[in-house]
């Protein structure tokens, strides 16, 4: 709607619009703040630090770091239209108090925040609007489409399976497209001579946010925030798209995944909003009918989004989605608690180098590859520790730029068979070492975080403790001494989770579980889609370690 109503008569510009960024971190498809541009005479851009927003109560450095990036880039770029971004630190209701006194707000326009945990801060600030007649304008655009509306269509409770979820797609119809971008012309954008005192970004130290190591500080690859950044980004992924459709092909396609090389990841962006979650899914659409005008565009493209959807779409109404308990939708499991273990798991330290450098890469720059969070999550899970799942989401959502409460907890609950998937009734879980080996053939990555590890012949480089000790002593790392011995022997220790998991099984045969999937879908996780059997029983088998 907003598309066709840009001209706004002078008499009909009558409103003083706060636009209230949160998420959606961006001035491009932005129908909300489009909105609130209508019929306005004068325009501000706000941003609260109330301790919570955009998930940054529980976010390390490289988060925070990226945030602050994204929000200077915002600035930036609205700058350049002659507006600036008005930046507060306090409880949201008392900011916007003090807002429609002091600027005779009359109207307050923000992308809706999907999630629960948004929902008291939304609607206080909502309550406040209408005692004082402020008009609220919300528009969802932090999705494809609007959760709601998918479990309004399934009959009111959200689609269980993934399949199910692409059937009320099929129904739903296709997501709008994005909007155009914000015109202020004829708005008036007060800037005050002392903007930067008193409404500037403070920096991140002010905000008790320090970089916790080294290598957190200046780490082996720095991933960038920002609208700006997130759009040439988009241009580079668009590329290797299109490249890959005219093979006939769609990506994820590699054989082997990009461990190593130059930060491509969208999803950050995604989760922060500075860029449209629409206009990567149309732009994927567009960039495939160019190269094949006659076909028709195949679900696969942009299916990776739609696991996105379907993770929000299960949360929106659940409260307790990222806990284990009282959470309809997850499996009560007797995990062990074990905190030592579980610090040799967090901090890289586990002896099995495959997992300590996906670890220790996450620790240190806040992403890692969908490959690593599986191997990593069910080495934790039940595939070795047998450890609570909520404590690996503690410190996924801690550390990685992309945390995101709906996506994070539903893949946690995923690999650990807690929720969504069918692993409870197969036996397959990954081995830390053949895994490794597959996804990382030359040994490049785990040389790179696994310093220690650099001398060791390939050969020995996924499972160290079985060189000779001569090999070990040319190599300038004894095992035990230099690097550790593996934590748990896997072989043994995954027998053990399996029949755990076998009783878990005979417990929750009446308890109404997530799924089932099919086994493609839980082979794309892995990324051994469209390979051989044959290879998917290597990196899940273990009897021959
Ligand atoms: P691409 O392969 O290019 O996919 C494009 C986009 O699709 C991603 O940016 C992401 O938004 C979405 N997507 C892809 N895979 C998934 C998936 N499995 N679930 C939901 N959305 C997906 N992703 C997050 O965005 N935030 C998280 O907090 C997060 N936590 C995870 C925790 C675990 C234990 C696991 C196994 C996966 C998690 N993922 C999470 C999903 C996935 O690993 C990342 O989205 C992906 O690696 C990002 O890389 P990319 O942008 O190159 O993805
Ligand atoms: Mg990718």
């Amino acid at each position: 709607m907003e598309e066709l109503e840009f001209h706004d008569s002078v008499d009909s510009k009558r409103h003083v619009t706060v636009h209230w960024f949160r998420h959606g971190l961006r001035l491009h498809d932005n129908p909300a703040l489009l909105a609130g541009l209508r019929g306005c005479r004068e325009f501000y851009a706000v941003f609260i630090f109330d301790g919570a927003v955009a998930g940054i109560s529980t976010a390390a450095f490289p988060r925070m770091q990226f945030l602050m990036e994204t929000l200077q880039d915002l600035d930036e770029n609205l700058k350049t239209c002659g507006s600036r971004l008005h930046v507060f630190r306090g409880n949201p209701v008392e900011v916007f108090g003090k807002l429609i006194e002091e600027w005779g707000v009359t109207r307050v326009s923000l992308e809706q925040d999907p999630e629960p945990i948004w929902q008291k801060r939304d609607s206080d600030v909502k309550a406040l609007c209408s005692k004082r007649e402020v008009e609220w304008i919300e528009r969802v655009s932090h999705t494809l489409w609007d959760p709601q509306l998918i479990i309004q269509e399934n009959g009111g409770s959200p689609p269980l399976t993934y399949a199910m979820f692409c059937q009320v797609m099929e129904i739903v119809g296709q997501p709008p497209v994005p909007v155009r971008n914000p015109d202020f012309s004829g708005v008036s954008l007060p800037v005050s001579d002392n903007h930067d005192q008193k409404y500037g970004l403070p920096p991140l130290d002010a905000l008790g946010v320090k970089a916790e190591s080294d290598h957190q500080a200046s780490p082996y690859c720095r991933y960038l925030g920002g609208e700006t950044k997130a759009l040439k980004l988009l241009s580079s992924r668009l590329e290797k798209e299109r490249a890959a459709f005219s093979r006939g092909l769609s990506l994820p396609n590699q054989l082997y995944p990009d461990l190593t090389g130059m930060p491509m990841s969208l999803s950050p962006h995604l989760r922060f909003g500075s860029l449209s979650i629409r206009k990567l899914y149309w732009s994927l659409r567009l960039v495939y009918t160019q190269v094949h005008p006659n076909a028709p565009v195949p679900a696969s493209i942009t299916s990776q989004l739609i696991w996105r959807e379907y993770f929000y779409c299960m949360s929106v109404n659940n409260p307790a989605y990222n806990r284990m308990k009282e959470n309809p939708i997850c499996l009560n499991i007797d995990w062990y608690d074990d905190e030592n273990k579980f610090q040799q798991w967090k901090t890289g330290q586990t002896g099995y180098p495959w997992i300590d450098a996906c670890m220790r890469q996450l620790m240190q720059e806040g992403w890692i590859h969908q490959v690593c969070r599986h191997a990593t999550a069910c080495f934790l899970t039940r595939g070795d520790l047998w450890i609570d799942w909520q404590k690996g989401l503690e410190v996924f959502d801690r550390y990685l730029l992309d945390a995101d409460w709906s996506v994070c907890a539903g893949n946690w609950m995923w690999v650990s068979s807690s929720a969504f998937e069918n692993v409870l009734q197969c036996a397959r879980c990954i081995c830390p070492v053949r895994y490794g080996r597959r996804m990382d053939p030359s040994g490049e990555y785990v040389r790179r975080y696994v310093p220690e590890l650099k001398g060791m012949p390939l050969q020995y480089l996924f499972e160290p403790w079985k060189a000779p000790i001569t090999v070990q002593q040319e190599a300038g790392c004894i095992i035990g001494q230099d690097y550790p011995s593996p934590m748990v022997d896997h072989k043994i220790a995954s027998q053990e989770c399996k029949l755990r998991m076998d009783m878990v099984r005979k417990r929750s045969e009446d308890v109404a579980h997530i799924g089932p999937a099919s086994e493609a879908e839980a082979l794309s996780f892995l990324w051994v889609t469209k390979h051989s059997n044959a290879e998917i029983m290597e990196v899940c088998n273990h009897n021959s370690l």
